[in-house]
Order: structure tokens, then sequence, then C-alpha cells
């Protein structure tokens, strides 16, 4: 039988787990209040809920998933372009969890009940091929995710491609969140745990002005819960310390300067503008946008999608009660939503945040049903 080597390097070892615990707690004593630190990644958000991570964590610690799933923040205007484009007669080509986000009114889903040509692909490879099997027709990618995902869809961008394909782009960048939700003084952060895999291509350097402006430390996490653990008794030591540093947590992964033939690919066909993100407003810099030159890949000014006949931000329904713009900048958690698990499951989403995986109200739901960490916090109080 294959050996463990997860088990083998012991990222998962009980002991070493109370062992950073206790120095967590002996951190939060020294700093003698509560403190709010914030990681933006759903794949942390996962290891932290399906391992109970914050089982363990000191009461007065409260560690929040911000604005960490790309699908989540992706503006109720963007699936409209989508739709438009699907229902005007295009191939619309998207990942599978951007399938039933809701735009203003209806989402791919609606329109592909409807007769509209939507394909699910789990690649941008795999919708150039669509766009090769359907030579006639107008095929659209859907681009979504984060950096990390957007250099995968810059590297196709610079190949050969066939002419009917085009590229709508709704890539958001998460440095440029993090300092919109730093600013919040409402949710009060005093921390980031930064994505280790975003940190892979971006390099950790990329966080030191944020770091020295904001006065917020940044630690890069892995995912592994003792790298998780690890990486915050770090973040607890520079706030107890007052030292708003960049620490790198990851380093069999993540170095200084990050993967740099994948940043010139990323910075060569994409370019930052402010944009709209889904529950945090405006963030500047904060979409990824085809450079001028990339204008005939682009389906935004190829096609001009025409929302007239899908836009309407009046028929949000039960979406108003939606809390998942507060839940992504700290301010609330999933149970504290009326519809969490009731009106709002995953087979039934009704906000952005219980439709993806990488969502905090879905990863919730999944590992826990309605997760009370006050409940929690208490039992961890006790704790000898
Ligand atoms: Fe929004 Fe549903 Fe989460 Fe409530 S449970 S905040 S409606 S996604």
């Amino acid at each position: 039988m294959a050996k463990d080597l997860t088990l083998e390097l012991k990222f998962r070892d009980p002991a070493r787990a109370r062992a950073l615990a206790d120095a967590m707690q002996r951190n939060l004593d020294a700093i003698g209040r509560e403190v709010s630190v914030m990681h933006v990644c759903g794949s942390h958000e996962q290891a932290i809920a399906r391992f109970g991570l914050r089982a363990v964590l000191p009461p007065q610690l409260r560690l929040i998933m911000g604005p960490g799933c790309p699908v989540c923040v992706t503006d109720g205007p963007e699936v409209d372009e989508a739709v438009a484009l699907a229902q005007g007669g295009a191939h619309v080509c998207t990942y599978g969890d951007m399938l039933r986000l809701p735009g203003t009114s209806r989402s791919l889903a609606d329109a592909q009940a409807d007769g509209a040509r939507v394909h699910v692909v789990y690649s941008v490879a795999q919708a150039v091929d669509v766009a090769r099997a359907h030579p006639a027709d107008e095929v659209v990618f859907m681009a979504s995710g984060f950096e990390t995902t957007a250099v995968a869809t810059a590297a196709v961008a610079l190949g050969e491609l066939p002419a009917n394909f085009s590229i709508l782009s709704v890539h958001k960048y998460v440095p440029a969140a993090m300092e919109v939700v730093s600013r919040s003084k409402a949710s009060a952060i005093e921390g980031f745990l930064a994505a280790g895999h975003a940190a892979i291509i971006t390099g950790h350097a990329l966080f030191e002005p944020f770091a020295a402006r904001t006065g917020a430390p940044v630690v890069v996490a892995g995912f592994e819960p003792l790298d998780i653990l690890a990486a915050i008794v770090k973040l607890t030591d520079l706030i107890r310390e007052g030292r708003p540093e960049v620490f790198n947590a990851y380093p069999r992964c993540v170095s200084r300067e990050g993967n740099l033939p994948a940043q010139q690919v990323l910075w060569k066909v994409f370019q930052p503008r402010a944009g709209t993100w889904r529950g945090i407003g405006e963030v500047p810099d904060g979409n990824l946008d085809l450079r001028p030159e990339w204008a005939h890949l682009d389906a935004r000014r190829r096609l001009e999608p025409d929302v007239s006949g899908v836009r309407d931000d009046a028929a949000a329904g039960l979406e108003r009660d939606c809390l998942c713009g507060p839940i992504m900048l700290g301010l609330a958690a999933p149970h504290d939503c009326p519809l969490f698990g009731r009106a709002c499951v995953p087979e039934a989403p009704v906000g952005a945040c219980m439709v993806s995986s990488e969502g905090t109200c879905r990863i919730w739901h999944t590992y826990g049903g309605a997760p009370d960490l006050r409940r929690v916090e208490g039992r961890a109080a006790g704790r000898g």
C-alpha cells in the first residue's frame, strides 16, 4: 500500500496542533483583548471547517473568512452579461460553480433551462475545444477566479485561438480587496492570512507595501491543518509585538518573488481596473480586464452584450435578506442569516456564498450545518 506522505510529514499531528493552540493562547493572553484576523481563501476555510480548527482557537481570537471565494464576489451585472450573450445565441462556457450564480434576475442555469447553449468546462482549454467544435458560432469563455486562475486564462490567450473564441473576464485581484477590508473600521481586522497558492504566483514580497501602509501583518499560509495553525501563531506573534510585517509560513512552495514567468504572462494579457465586487462594493484595481491589445478576444468589446432584457435590479427577492456582504467583510457569520439552512441551502442557494464550494455559507453548511462559534468558543475557554 502507498505511504501516506501527509501523515509522514506530520501536518496533522494532534500533539503539535495542541502545542500551536497553546502558543496562540499565550499570545492572546499577552495581548489582553479580542483580536480579529482574516483569511481570504475558500480553500483555507474548507480546511478550517473540515478539521474543526476553530474549536482549538483561543476564545478571544476571531478567525474570519473574507472575500476569498471568486464565485461569491462576481457581481450580478457581470452574470447578466454572460446571460445576455447566451440568450443572444452565443455558446457560453464557464466553470460549474458559476452556473447557478444569480445575476440581477437570472442565472446561466436559468438561461440553459430555456435552451441557451451553456457549457460547463473544467479549463479554458476545454472552452477553446468547444469553439473549435462550433466554428460557425461565437463561443465565449466566462473567465472567473482570482489571479492564480487568471494566469491560466492568460496563457491560453497568448496561444493560437479559433476566430470565434472570446473571453468575458470576471477575474478578480485579491490584494486589491484586502485594501478595502483593511480600511473597514467596523470589522477591525488586525492581520491577514494570505493564500499560499496565490502567493506561489505573486510571491510574498507583494504584501510588504500593504503591511507597511495598513499596519496589518500578513502571513502566507499553506493548507494543511498545522500549516494554518502555525501561520495563525505567527500572525498573533506579529500582532502582539506590533510588527506590521510579512512572514512566509509556506516556504516549501512560496518564494519572495513568486513565479516571474507566470506574472509576466498574467500582466501581458490583463490589466487591473476598478470594479464592483458583490457584497463588498467598489474595489479599486479589483477587476482584471483584457488589455486593449487583446480587444479582439474581449467579449465585451467584440460582442457588446446587451443586458437591457436581463438586468433587473429590483428583482432581488429573497436575496435582499442575504448577508453575504457583511459575512465577507467580517461583520456577520452564516448563522446570523435567517435563511441559512432553511430557505438557502446548496441545492437551492439564495445568495452567492451558498453557491460555490468555496463560499463561506456553503462550507459551513457542508461541515456542520450551523456551527455555533460562541458555543465552540465557550468550550475552548474551558480548556484545561
Ligand atoms: Fe446569503 Fe444564503 Fe448565506 Fe444567507 S445563508 S448569507 S442568503 S448565501
